[in-house]
């Protein structure tokens, strides 16, 4: 489904991404970890054309990615979710999930408040569409709240329902655990592996919670200094001297 090669991105004198390249089946779920700086989030930024890459080539279900323009991107079926929330904190949960779909059909002057003609069937389709979403995220009693003032865990749900609700096929998500304790993470691991299956999903998660991306994920992707270190099944990666070393300074 995708294929990264020999992908470089610098920053003045920084190399963010120097030659780094894997590929991702259809259907797999694949953590990418990496110490701090290591090139996650840029990596990321290549493969939603937020960043334009140095060198280097993406390839998504065959197409060049590097020849797609950003706003196009979420129409291919790429979305991902933020390190930091990008939820807008005044609006109801459900709004905010439904913002997730503005790229669909005229969908995009929901948000407007047009009303043009046929545009209230696909509002409706679209809303069954995002209740349908919220409830399998288990947010329906929360839909019509605001998301200022709803628990760190309840919003990092939100996030992942409106990325979902603009019918990815491939989804990234870029530490989708931090801030969360413990039972938080464990529900969360559960909730995406029923998702994966019941949207035929191929996901990509940048984290740093080991536990969770270990035991969520069927390959790892380590990258340190914007170089791949290691690629393989956790408990591989996990006993590479390499990998010990990027986290730990000694092997
Ligand atoms: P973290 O785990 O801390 O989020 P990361 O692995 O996601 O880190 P990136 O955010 O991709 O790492 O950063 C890789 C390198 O590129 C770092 O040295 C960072 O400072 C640098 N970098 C990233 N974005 C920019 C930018 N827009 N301008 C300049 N340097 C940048």
């Amino acid at each position: 489904m995708l294929e990264v090669h020999d992908l470089t991105v610098r920053f003045g004198g920084i190399t963010a991404l120097d030659g780094v390249g894997f590929e991702v089946a259809r259907g797999e779920m694949v953590g990418l970890i990496g110490p701090n700086g290591a090139g996650k989030t840029t990596l990321f930024n290549c493969l939603t054309r937020r960043h334009e890459a140095d060198s280097g080539t993406v390839t998504y279900e065959g197409r060049d990615l590097t020849a797609v323009a950003p706003y196009a991107i979420a129409r291919l079926g790429i979305a991902r979710t933020f390190q930091n929330l990008g939820l807008f904190p005044r609006l109801s949960v459900r709004d905010n999930v439904l913002v997730g779909a503005h790229h669909r059909g005229r969908a995009g002057f929901l948000t407007a408040g047009l009303r043009l003609p046929g545009v209230r069937r696909e509002e409706r389709a679209l809303g069954a569409e995002a209740d349908a979403v919220l409830e399998r995220l288990g947010l329906t009693k929360v839909a019509g709240h605001p998301a200022t003032g709803l628990p760190f865990g309840t919003l990092k749900r939100v996030e992942l329902a409106r990325a979902l609700v603009s019918r990815p096929r491939l989804l990234l998500l870029d530490e989708p655990v931090n801030g969360l304790n413990a039972a938080e993470v464990e529900e969360f691991a559960g909730t995406l592996r029923a998702i994966r299956d019941a949207y035929d999903l191929t996901v990509i998660v940048v984290e740093h919670h080991m536990g969770f991306v270990m035991g969520l994920c069927e390959r790892i992707v380590c990258l340190d200094f914007g170089r791949k270190i290691a690629e393989g099944p956790p408990t591989e990666v996990q006993r590479d001297p390499g990998v010990i070393e990027a986290y730990l300074g000694t092997a």
